[in-house]
């Protein structure tokens, strides 16, 4: 197993910088004037990049279960609502008296959902039609309260909901995920709601930009410390761990085997924006699932082969993702 070890330093240096969303579906949302409760299911998008796109509302506002509080923003005073998330519920005021029609992005697969304990306000991400009745059975918990607001009793996909839970627990409101996440306790709702978002849409890019196809089914290992990880959650690849943690000094922010990514949050921290999980995390996915993808096309260990060959392919991966449009790839090679 120690063989199936791949680090990835470099990925240290690429951490950080804004992402640049590619929306390929697109939903449209009638908004009334006045108070409108809607799902966000795009990619994560900033409060004034809201108000842009939509130059009718005049505030948007959601639930922080974390926090236990409202935050705000508004295109005129800048409150502590900064960026909008998938799987958030939001509510737009709509400014004048006339309906809104809002085309916004639709980026399905919906994330899973870690609602906090208490009230969560969440996008709806199942079918459309589907009752509260059958939408709180998909919750498998006896004591959760689901709310539509406005009283809607049939959810649409993107619609919004309150669920109230007593305690913190993972939600997949859509089956058929191909990941599972295992995250030490200190991991925030917003970090593991950030992973799992990027980690599929970066199985979805290698799929759209390469027909490349992960074929495993992926854990991701969230954690802290490498030895809070050893003890709680990877039991069956501790000789990766070995490799990573023996020792006080780890620098390698993720690392890959074949159907799994470990990412250690100290990184976020230390060297990317903790503001900004998306970033980060889309761009440890990228380079660790084009590991998971070298594993799969190789059947064997990376570490026979060369390492500039394997880090230098993960690298360009996450580079030209960023900068998609500015290199081209064709069958006979790269091409600026
Ligand atoms: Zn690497």
């Amino acid at each position: 197993m120690r063989l199936f070890g791949v680090t990835c330093a470099l990925l240290l240096l690429l951490a950080g910088a804004r992402s640049l969303a590619t929306e390929t579906h697109q939903l449209t949302t009638v908004l009334k004037p006045g108070i409108n409760f809607v799902g966000w299911v795009g990619q994560p998008i900033y409060a004034d990049d809201l108000f842009e796109a939509l130059p009718e509302s005049q505030l948007v506002y959601s639930w922080d279960g974390e926090a236990k509080q409202f935050r705000f923003s508004s295109p005129h005073l800048r409150g502590d609502l900064y960026k909008i998330d998938p799987g958030m519920g939001i509510v737009i005021r709509i400014a004048g008296d006339e309906t809104v029609e809002w085309v916004r992005p639709d980026d399905r697969p919906a994330p899973i959902l870690f609602l906090e304990p208490g009230w969560n306000l969440i996008a709806w991400s199942g079918a459309d039609g589907v009752s509260l009745r059958e939408a709180r059975s998909s919750l498998d918990l006896e004591d959760a309260d689901i709310v539509a607001p406005e009283g809607v009793t049939r959810l649409d996909f993107a619609d919004a909901i309150w669920v109230n839970t007593p305690h913190a627990i993972e939600w997949n409101q859509v089956a058929g995920i191909p990941l599972d996440l295992i995250a030490t306790g200190a991991a925030s709702t917003a970090n593991k709601n950030a992973s799992v978002t990027e980690a599929l849409a970066a199985i979805d890019w290698y799929r759209q930009e390469f027909d490349l196809e992960i074929e495993a089914h992926l854990t991701l290992y969230l954690h802290f410390e490498c030895e809070e990880l050893l003890a709680d959650a990877l039991p069956e690849h501790d000789v990766l761990g070995d490799l990573e943690c023996l020792g006080s000094y780890h620098p390698f922010s993720a690392w890959a085997g074949p159907d799994y990514v470990v990412v250690d949050l100290g990184a976020l921290y230390m060297w990317g924006n903790s503001w900004r999980p998306h970033d980060f995390f889309r761009d440890v996915y990228t380079h660790e699932l084009a590991h998971i993808l070298q594993y799969q096309l190789l059947e064997r260990s990376l570490l026979d082969e060369p390492a500039w060959l394997v880090e230098g392919v993960a690298t360009w991966m996450t580079t030209h993702r960023k900068i998609l449009g500015i290199i081209t790839v064709s069958n006979q090679g790269v091409q600026k």
